[in-house]
């Protein structure tokens, strides 16, 4: 069978240099064309069968444009997207196979089943919070793990992401109220990804984390992703549906 020939975009960054290195690793693949900053995106689009996108955001619409067009299938990596951004990537998913997904490690999808049986099993007593932590270079925040980690939360709740979520605590803000979920963002050092999801009761609290180490468990999922998306119709999927855990 043919390799699948894969366009690295972002290929100067910490995630780019970890993705050539995973589709050099895997023999279905190889690396079509890298683009960073300031390169042609038709031409190496040209060359290649799918995408794997660990950039900024903001280069999202232009690269999603060029994508239809070309009629490319993506991976999307990248995350602190707006929801103008965001909509854009669900309405190219109308024509081409998409997997958007905030975290491509096995071990952060199985955290992010294990938080949603763990806040149905433990309920409404629990207070909710999630804490992250990430490299002193990581510009968007909070991490698009911890937000989705929230998500989570306030699916399985009567919360909402947008009004109830509290971004760290300063000043004379009050006892804390009981549907609010907290959300609290290190930054320093070199830390690959942590999260901890804490579930605080009076007498008793559970937590659950998950520590990456190594950019490849980020990497080696999206090149998994690649390959999957490939063989698939149009639509927006995620890692979840990637691994068959849906
Ligand atoms: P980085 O800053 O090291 O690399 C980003 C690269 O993208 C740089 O080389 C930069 O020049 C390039 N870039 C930026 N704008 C561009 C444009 N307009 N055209 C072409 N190239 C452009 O960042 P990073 O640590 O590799 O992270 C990149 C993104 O991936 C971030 O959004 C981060 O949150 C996300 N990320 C996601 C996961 C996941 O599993 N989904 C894991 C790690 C990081």
């Amino acid at each position: 069978m043919a390799q699948l020939k894969i366009l690295v975009t972002g290929a100067k960054g910490r995630m780019g240099q970890a993705v050539i290195h995973s589709v050099e690793s895997d023999a279905d693949c190889a690396v079509g064309a890298t683009v960073d900053m300031g390169d042609s995106l038709d031409e190496a689009l040209s060359k290649c069968d799918a995408v794997i996108d660990f950039t900024s955001h903001h280069f999202s619409n232009e690269l999603v444009a060029a994508c239809v067009k070309n009629r490319k299938p993506f991976v999307m990596g990248t995350t602190g997207h707006t929801a103008e951004e965001l909509e854009t990537i669900r309405e190219a998913s109308k024509t081409l196979p998409v997997v958007l997904a905030p975290n491509f490690s096995v071990g952060v999808n199985t955290l992010f089943w294990l938080t949603r049986q763990a806040v149905r099993i433990l309920g409404e007593p629990f207070d909710l919070e999630v804490v992250e932590m990430h490299h002193r270079m990581k510009t968007d925040s909070p991490s698009g793990t911890a937000r989705r980690l929230v998500e989570i939360l306030c699916e399985e709740t009567d919360v909402s992401y947008e009004t109830d979520t509290r971004h760290g605590r300063k000043g004379d803000v009050g006892a804390r109220t009981k549907k609010e979920i907290g959300v609290h963002a290190l930054r320093g050092g070199d830390v690959v990804g942590d999260h901890t999801v804490v579930f605080a009761n009076v007498g008793e609290r559970v937590e659950l984390t998950h520590k990456a180490s190594s950019r490849d468990t980020f990497s080696n999922g999206a090149v998994r992703a690649a390959k999957w998306l490939v063989s698939q119709p149009a639509g927006i999927y995620d890692m979840q549906d990637v691994l068959g855990l849906k």
